[in-house]
């Protein structure tokens, strides 16, 4: 059912006599509609950086909007379940919809090129391809058949390589791991030898604390605190390999966003990207100040992984990554264009943000 409201019949007068192109592009609503949308998503309700990210998209499109785009957000399990956001827009059950595109390996594999790919593209350089390099027609081509229209809409930046309860001193001390880790980063460590689980966030913390889990990667320390995960493992590793710049996705049932007037969707659109940055500056200054945390903790310990064990994950990677793409068209279209992207971009990190923080830190 859509909830969508109109709004008095004078206003849509005023707002049809308001619409002066030809009539094919006013077609799809007046400056007068309004709209209630509903929005679910993979995170906890109003969780630091992932959840009021989504919170701050609906507050904007509401004021942006004055009033005529109002989103109701539900955090994971309050509508559907965390897992189940990207079946429930593309059902139509709900307008709109927050998470990560990696929750759908198994369903759409080439999508994990659109949230983060281990020895990936980093948070600007992942911007850079979907905004810029053609990533996001790609995008929106991969989510036709499902009926949803994908926009990036955040980014955690890189992250922490996760809480363990035992030091990571070989590939060897990962066999037998049975570790929190979603999407490709989880298949890697699967051929390590370890376990990947896939939870969501809010489960994390107690299967750790009652020893369901061994491991587990999270995000970085803003977050992880909020969890606490510092209270349930001692090695914090670093870097985190598996996720190093993470987009995430806002999606759109198709049908709910050709209901919209242009202006509101090139709305949807600004505002989607003014999250993305947003939310990169915001984990940056709560890294910072959550490291500083960490840091002064005495039950905590700040490794490095060592370089074999990071070679060794990168071998593993390549393996993986190639064998979904033999496999999966969609995938390997995909990926060509993502590594081609990668390795462009990548001779240019070098000589810039690399060389630069190298520089400024030694
Ligand atoms: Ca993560």
């Amino acid at each position: 059912m859509k909830r969508r409201e109109f709004v008095g019949g004078l206003a849509v007068a005023a707002g049809l006599a308001g619409c002066a192109k030809p009539e094919s592009d006013c077609s799809a609503g007046t400056a007068a509609e309004s709209f209630e949308w509903s929005c679910v998503t993979s995170w906890p309700p109003r969780f630091p950086g992932l959840g009021m990210a989504v919170e701050n998209l609906a507050e904007r499109l509401n004021r942006a909007s004055g009033g005529r785009l109002k989103i109701k957000v539900y955090g994971g399990g309050e509508l559907v379940p965390a897992f189940e956001v990207f079946d429930a827009v593309s059902r139509g059950t709900v307008e709109m919809g927050h998470d990560a595109s990696y929750y759908h390996k198994g369903k759409v594999d080439a999508a994990q090129f659109f949230t983060a790919i281990p020895f990936g593209l980093n948070y600007m350089e992942l911007s850079a391809w979907i905004h810029y390099g053609g990533g996001i027609e790609l995008w929106r081509e991969l989510y036709e058949p499902f009926n949803l229209v994908p926009f990036l809409c955040g980014n955690t930046g890189v992250q922490m390589g996760g809480w363990f309860n035992k030091e990571i001193n070989s590939i060897n001390d990962l066999k037998g791991l049975k570790m929190r880790i979603p999407g490709l980063g989880g298949e890697v460590l699967r051929r390590a030898g370890g376990t990947p689980i896939t939870l969501p966030g809010a489960e994390i913390f107690t299967s750790l604390q009652t020893g369901a889990i061994d491991a587990t990667e999270w995000v970085g320390p803003y977050n992880d605190v909020s969890f606490g995960l510092h209270k349930a493992a001692r090695y914090y590793y670093y870097p985190g390999w598996q996720e190093p710049g993470p987009g995430l996705e806002c999606i759109i049932n198709r049908d709910a966003w050709d209901s919209l007037p242009a202006g509101l969707q090139a709305l949807v659109e600004i505002t989607c990207q003014s999250i993305t940055g947003d939310m990169a500056a915001e984990y940056t200054n709560g890294n910072a100040n959550s490291l500083q945390q960490l840091i002064a903790d005495p039950n905590v310990e700040l490794r490095a992984f060592p370089d074999e064990v990071l070679q060794h994950l990168k071998w593993i990677t390549a393996e993986v990554v190639a064998e979904m793409m033999a496999t999966d068209p969609a995938a390997d279209k995909i990926g060509k264009a993502f590594y081609e992207y990668l390795e462009k971009v990548e001779s240019n990190s070098r000589i810039s943000e690399k060389a630069y923080l190298d520089t400024r830190s030694g």
